[in-house]
């Protein structure tokens, strides 16, 4: 039997970490620990994010989560030092730039007003002030944009590491290791087994691990339609110059932005056959990234991809939204936290909080979360995310 805690976080990542931070916070003197099988980070979708953190969504919980989890991610360097070092999270508000054809311009148009309506700083840009504004763009089939000049990026390591060392500057317990299963009866949760077959008893579990997160729920028979979905991330130059750009994402789901000389950037496939792989397509950003990013900005016509990598969305397949709460009349101390399908880094710190917020307080205490809940994934309810995806 290994040292007890009273909670205990099955994967470290930056959304695992998040939670044990907040916990933290709330309850100075919980005992807190984080399961993490892999130190390196190796193959958790936080380092291969490409790090951008925008208030443009349409379900106001997205919405309010940016709200908070932007602010703190931009000011994380002096939260999260550590005796005077600070951490190195690196945000730049760079903006943020979502443009559509005419057919989505009415939903651009209604995530604008509930935006503006939740006190996010956005411009609405017609065509003619997109071309004004941003004039290597070719806005042919562009109806409309909306830029969000707060939003911005950051390094998701940096974010991840300065989590991470803060919470253990806080007693934050991390174990090096694999959890293979979860001791439990009926309706309560009791431990952690570890790979050693040692367990880490528990008062409440938390679900944190991400593209795997699935695995973990069905050790207490919990079904979680979260599947592991590849895309690649893109490193690439064009020789041309261009005018100082922002996140710039579409309805085809090209998404890019400025990354030292260059652009960092990648388009989803939606299609791709989910499951646990890493092997790069070096043909796909020639098939399909060039064509996409040379017809928006000719520009790119010359550009060279210097590097392609892979990594995983935790695609949650119902509605694409988070799933945090919970299993409630069932196991109520499991929670789970994982499900962004692609907006885990910028929305941990929000995340994080409503976790430790529900299992301090009982209650999300500051941003009501209830709709991103387990029990639309038990009554097969969608609570979709209409923004750009
Ligand atoms: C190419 C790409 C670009 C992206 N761009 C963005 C972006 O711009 N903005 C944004 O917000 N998000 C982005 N994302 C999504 C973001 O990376 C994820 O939503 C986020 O990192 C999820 O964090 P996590 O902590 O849940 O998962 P992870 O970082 O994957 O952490 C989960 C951890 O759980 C551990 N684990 C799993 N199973 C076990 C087990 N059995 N025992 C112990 N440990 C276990 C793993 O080792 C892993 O470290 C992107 C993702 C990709 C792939």
């Amino acid at each position: 039997m290994a040292t007890p805690c009273d909670v205990a976080i099955i994967g470290g990542g930056v959304v695992g970490t998040s939670v044990a931070y907040f916990l933290k916070q709330l309850a100075p003197t919980a005992r807190v620990a984080v399961i993490e099988r892999d130190s390196t980070y190796e193959f958790a979708s936080t380092l291969r994010a490409s790090g951008g953190a925008r208030r443009q969504f349409s379900c106001p919980e997205n919405v309010a989560m940016s709200n908070f989890s932007i602010p703190f991610i931009a000011s994380a360097d002096a939260t999260l030092a550590v005796d005077g070092e600070s951490a190195h999270v690196e945000w730049r508000a760079g903006g943020y730039l979502l443009i559509v054809g005419p057919d989505a311009v009415d939903t651009l148009r209604a995530n604008y007003e509930l935006q503006c309506a939740q006190d996010v700083a956005a411009d609405w840009l017609d065509a003619d002030a997109l071309r004004a504004r941003f004039p290597s763009m070719n806005v042919d089939g562009i109806a409309a944009g909306v830029h969000t000049p707060g939003d911005g990026w950051c390094d998701p390591n940096g974010l991840l590491q300065g989590l991470r060392r803060k919470s253990r500057s806080l007693g934050v317990r991390y174990i090096d290791a694999s959890v293979v299963g979860i001791e439990h009866d009926a309706q309560v949760a009791r431990g952690v087994r570890i790979e050693s077959g040692a367990i880490v008893a528990a008062d409440y579990i938390v679900n944190a691990a991400g593209a795997w997160s699935r695995e973990i729920a069905a050790m207490v028979g919990m079904p979680l339609p979260i599947e592991p979905l590849r895309r690649f991330e893109h490193y690439f130059e064009t020789p041309n110059v261009i005018e100082p750009l922002p996140y710039v994402k579409d309805t085809a789901r090209l998404a890019f932005r400025p990354e030292g000389r260059g652009y960092s950037g990648g388009l989803v496939d939606s299609d791709e056959t989910r499951g646990y792989n890493f092997d790069v397509d070096h043909g796909y950003f020639e098939r399909a990234v060039w064509p996409a990013l040379a017809e928006r900005f000719p520009a790119f016509e010359a550009c060279r991809c210097r590097r392609t990598w892979a990594g995983l969305y935790e695609q949650n397949e119902l509605d694409g939204n988070p799933v945090i709460g919970n299993w409630p009349a069932r196991m109520e101390n499991f929670f789970v936290v994982a499900g962004f399908s692609g907006h885990g880094m910028m929305h941990a710190p929000a995340a994080g909080r409503a976790v430790a917020e529900l299992i301090v307080d009982g209650r999300f205490a500051t941003l009501d979360l209830s709709r991103l809940g387990y029990r639309r994934i038990a009554e097969h309810a969608p609570y979709r995310e209409r923004g750009i995806v």
